[in-house]
C-alpha cells in the first residue's frame, strides 16, 4: 500500500490543483484511507478492474484514479453537474438540488446531464456492483465512485448560498492573498493540514478509531450528504455572506477561529469519506468474482 501511496502522491505535482474540486490532494487522501480499509478480496477486485483501464489521463493506480473525474470533466462538460448538489442555504431542498432525481436509462455514464452528486454516486455504485455491467462501463463507474464519495464530503459541494457554492465569495487571506471560498475549501484548507501528504495521511488515519469508523459506516448516501450540508452551514457558511455573483466582490475576512474550525472540519470530512468509500466499494465488490472481470469488453 505504501508504495502505491507514495507513487500516487508523487504524481500530484503533475496536476494543476487550482481547477480541481476537493483538490487532488483531498481526493487522494480519501482514496488512500479507503484503500487501507478494504478487505484483501475487495482490494484485489478493485485493482483487477483498474488494471484493465488504459486511459492515460491519470496514472492507473487507485489513488490517482480518484482524481480522474475532474480531468474528464474538462472535455466532458455534460458531467460537470455530477460533482455537487446545490442545496440552498435559505431553502434547503435536496430534491430540488437533485433536479427531482431523474432516472438514468442505459449505462450510468451516459447521463442524465442534470443530476446531483448524491444520485450519481448511487447510480455508479449500483452499476459497479452489478455482475452484468460491461467492463468498459464498470471501469467508468469505479472511477466516478472513487471521486464522487470524496466530493460528497466537501461541504461546499453540498451547499450553496446563491454564490455557486462559494465560488463568488472572495476571501482575503492576508498579505494581499485572495481566494474564493470554494477554492479555500477545495485546496487551501487541505494544504493547511500539512506540507507532507504522507504525514497528513498518517495523522488522519490514526484519528479514525474503531468507534468512529463504525458510527460513520451507518446510514446511506443521502444521510451522509445531509451531514456534509450541516458541516457547510455550521462551518463553511458560518459567517454572514451575501450572494456576490452579480457584483464586484470586496474580499471578506474570516471571523476569528474560522480557519482552525475549517481545518478540523475538513480533516474529519476526509476521514469520513475514506471510511465510507471503503464501505461503498466493499459492498459493490462482493457480488463480483475475479474470473468474471476478464476479459475486457
Ligand atoms: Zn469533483
Amino acid at each position: 500500500m505504501r508504495k502505491s501511496i507514495v507513487a500516487a502522491l508523487a504524481t500530484l505535482a503533475l496536476f494543476p490543483t487550482q481547477a480541481l474540486a476537493w483538490g487532488s490532494e483531498g481526493h487522494v487522501l480519501v482514496a488512500a484511507i479507503a484503500r487501507a480499509r478494504l478487505s484483501p478480496a475487495a482490494l484485489a477486485k478493485v485493482d483487477a478492474i483498474l488494471a484493465q483501464d488504459h486511459d492515460g489521463s491519470t496514472p492507473s493506480d487507485m489513488l490517482s484514479r480518484a482524481v480522474w473525474a475532474d480531468i474528464y470533466r474538462r472535455d466532458h462538460r455534460e458531467t460537470a453537474q455530477w460533482h455537487f448538489a446545490d442545496v440552498e442555504k435559505d431553502h434547503p431542498d435536496f430534491d430540488a438540488a437533485c433536479f427531482g432525481h431523474p432516472s438514468s436509462a442505459g449505462p450510468a455514464s451516459t447521463g442524465p446531464e442534470t443530476a446531483c452528486v448524491i444520485d450519481r454516486t448511487a447510480d455508479f455504485a449500483r452499476e459497479l456492483g452489478d455482475p452484468d455491467t460491461a467492463m468498459a462501463e464498470r471501469i467508468l463507474a469505479l472511477k466516478f465512485v472513487l471521486h464522487f464519495v470524496g466530493d460528497m464530503h466537501q461541504p461546499l459541494h453540498v451547499a450553496d448560498n446563491h454564490d455557486r457554492g462559494g465560488n463568488c465569495v472572495l476571501i482575503s487571506l492576508g498579505s494581499a492573498r485572495t481566494v474564493n471560498l470554494h477554492s479555500y475549501w477545495d485546496t487551501v484548507v487541505i494544504g493547511e493540514l500539512g506540507t507532507d501528504a504522507r504525514n497528513i495521511l498518517t495523522r488522519l488515519s490514526a484519528e479514525i478509531t474503531a468507534d468512529k469508523a463504525a458510527a460513520w459506516s451507518v446510514g446511506d448516501l443521502a444521510s451522509w450528504a445531509r451531514e456534509t450540508n450541516a458541516v457547510a452551514l455550521g462551518t463553511a457558511y458560518s459567517f454572514a455572506t451575501q450572494p456576490r455573483c452579480e457584483q464586484s466582490p470586496t474580499p471578506l475576512t474570516f471571523p476569528k477561529g474560522y480557519d482552525e474550525a475549517a481545518q478540523r472540519a475538513a480533516a474529519t470530512q476526509i476521514e469520513r469519506a475514506g471510511v465510507r468509500l471503503a464501505v461503498v466499494l466493499e459492498k459493490a465488490m462482493r457480488p463480483l468474482n475475479i474470473a468474471g472481470l476478464s476479459p475486457a469488453q
